[in-house]
């Protein structure tokens, strides 16, 4: 497809999603879908630029629903927010992952920071930082492990709230990432005092970049800008070799794509943190 079909591509694919799930129906399946664990934590690795060693993963949930099959996130996230069941799918993930850090720890593999993300709804529950704190001394894991993604839109729809939320969590010792860099309308002023560690570059930044040169030297000026701020930087997207060696001669700190693998089941993850 060409550059401008990819809108038409887009709608197309939205209107045929729509039409093959019911939005009540998968309302009115999720409680019972947790009860079933039809939810399922996947991961997907995050490598070290410079030696491609696996670092890191984030945490991404998956539903295999009885009658859909497989039904991608992007379908039932905005479902669950509507209805504020994004609270107790938010409470599951954590708990997975970290039932799986402690699977991990006590196995002996090498033990990697999991990164999960957040919705802005989670972020403005009352009691969500202390529910958080709560987790890791029951489950004992280190909040170094821990790193909270946010997308930049969500961050910035409640900036007053979220800031000093974020700032709660952060002082448990997890770290935060601002997710989806570049999509969304962050201000110089606002990335300038937003507490994250870590910028993530959206994978629409980066899907033309071998074609495009403007798209090169704005994905370079991100990772600058991101440096100079004092964050670590991930691209997402990494699909083949050659993005992955020029965006590591941009001095990108980590990377994260199909290139180095897909979201993965825990026991298949695993592997790849094998000591
Ligand atoms: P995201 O946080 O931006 O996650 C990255 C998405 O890009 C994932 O899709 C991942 O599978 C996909 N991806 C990674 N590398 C590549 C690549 O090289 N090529 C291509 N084409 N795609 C790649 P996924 O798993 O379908 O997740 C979609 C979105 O759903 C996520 O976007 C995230 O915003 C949301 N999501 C997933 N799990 C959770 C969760 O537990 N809680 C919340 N609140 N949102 C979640
Ligand atoms: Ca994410
Ligand atoms: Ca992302
Ligand atoms: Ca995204």
């Amino acid at each position: 497809a060409q550059k401008s079909g990819y809108g038409h591509i887009h709608l197309y694919k939205k209107s045929v999603l729509e039409k093959k799930y019911d939005e009540l129906e998968l309302f009115n399946a999720i409680h019972e879908a947790i009860e079933k664990s039809e939810f399922e934590i996947y991961y997907q690795p995050i490598v070290r630029s410079k030696d491609k060693e696996v670092v890191a993963a984030e945490a991404l949930i998956r539903w295999k629903h009885e009658k859909y099959g497989y039904i991608p996130p992007d379908i039932f996230i905005p479902i669950l927010e509507k209805s504020g069941f994004i609270i107790d799918l938010g409470r599951y993930a954590l708990s997975e992952v970290l039932k799986q850090q402690k699977r991990w720890e006590v196995f002996r593999f090498k033990s990697i920071e999991v990164s999960i993300n957040m919705s802005l709804l989670e972020l403005e529950t009352e009691g969500f930082v202390e529910n958080v704190s709560q987790m890791l001394a029951e489950h004992q894991v280190a909040p170094e492990l821990i790193k909270f993604e946010i997308t930049e839109g969500a961050a910035m729809e409640n900036e007053i709230q979220t800031d000093r939320q974020l700032h709660e969590l952060k002082k448990l010792g997890v770290s935060i990432a601002l997710d989806d860099f570049g999509t969304g309308y962050t201000s110089f002023s606002y990335l300038k005092k937003f507490p994250a560690d870590v910028l993530k570059i959206d994978k629409t930044m980066t899907d033309h970049i071998m074609e495009n040169k403007e798209d090169q030297r704005i994905i370079k000026a991100m990772i600058d800008l991101g440096h100079s701020l004092g964050m670590k930087i991930v691209v997402e997207g990494v699909e083949n070799q050659e993005m992955a060696d020029l965006i590591t001669s941009y001095k990108c700190d980590y990377m994260q794509g199909y290139y180095f693998g897909k979201p993965l089941p825990a026991y298949e993850f695993q592997e790849l943190i094998r000591r």
